[in-house]
């Protein structure tokens, strides 16, 4: 089982030309199989995370490791995160004009699988997998997040997860701004590659209300650059009772 582990992760922005630490020592292990939740108040650093993860290079990683089954991930550029089975859903996915949905999956999946999958294959398989998130066929042929409404990109997300099977999938407030409908399908779909033990997620949010239809082996409660407490699926109604005013006390997170 692939697992990847975050140590003492330290992670600094440059912003108003000062040098600001947003992560302050992140401890995190995710195994394959395993749904976790990151949960925490805006602020807090949950996305620094999740873009020092895919590499982003307006992070700049001032101490710890990050480590997919021993490898150094810090190491790899951002195609050999994919191909070593890293998959990130960013919140603010970017457009790529000019190539079509149908396309982008089958280069990421070439990439990822090492080999061009078989056309005819490849086609069905993208349209059972369309369908199961209730998308429009005509969907395939549009370019890549031009014009996709909020919804459209998260299903584009978990399209790609679920046609990717990455080991683990990082997904950063998949949940916001999707409608009840959207939502039930977007959390089926990653129930659904979590039922396949094949795949481990780090599913990030600030709303626990995606927890009424995934439920987390593991719930993490991020506050000021850090995991601030860690416990089963009982700690995300905690959270929705209580909220995060408890670890956000004389914190700097908003
Ligand atoms: P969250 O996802 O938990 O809401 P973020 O990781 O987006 O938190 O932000 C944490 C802090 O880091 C905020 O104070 C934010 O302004 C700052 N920050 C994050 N990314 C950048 C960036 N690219 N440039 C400047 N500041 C940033
Ligand atoms: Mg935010
Ligand atoms: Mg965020």
């Amino acid at each position: 089982m692939a697992t990847l582990e975050i140590r003492d992760l330290h992670v600094t922005v440059e912003a108003d030309n000062a040098t600001k630490e947003i992560l302050k020592g992140v401890d995190l292990t995710v195994k394959q199989g395993e749904t976790h939740a990151i949960m925490g108040p805006n602020g807090s650093g949950k996305s620094t995370l999740a873009y020092s993860l895919a590499g982003h290079p307006k992070y700049t990683i001032t101490g710890g490791t990050v480590t997919l089954d021993g490898e150094d991930v810090l190491e790899m550029s951002v195609d050999e995160r994919a191909r070593a089975g890293l998959f990130l859903a960013m919140q603010y996915p970017v457009e790529v004009p000019g190539v079509s949905v149908s396309n982008f999956l089958r280069t990421s999946a070439t990439a990822v699988r090492g080999e061009a999958p078989k056309l005819r294959h490849w086609v069905k398989e993208v349209k059972e997998a369309m369908e199961r998130l209730n998308m429009d066929p005509a969907f395939a042929e549009r370019n890549v997040n031009e014009g996709f409404s909020g919804g459209e990109k998260k299903r584009h997300e978990i399209l790609q997860l679920e046609l990717l099977k990455p080991k683990i999938a990082i997904l950063d407030e998949t949940d916001s701004g999707l409608d009840v409908d959207a939502l039930r399908v977007v959390s089926e779909g990653v129930n659904r590659v979590h039922e396949s033990g094949e795949v481990g997620t780090l599913l990030i949010t600030h709303y626990t209300r995606i927890l009424r239809y995934i439920k987390p082996d593991h719930v993490h409660v991020f506050a000021n650059g850090r995991i601030a407490e860690s416990g089963g699926a009982e700690l995300a109604d905690k959270l929705e009772a209580e909220g995060y005013e408890a670890y956000t006390k004389g914190g700097a997170s908003e």
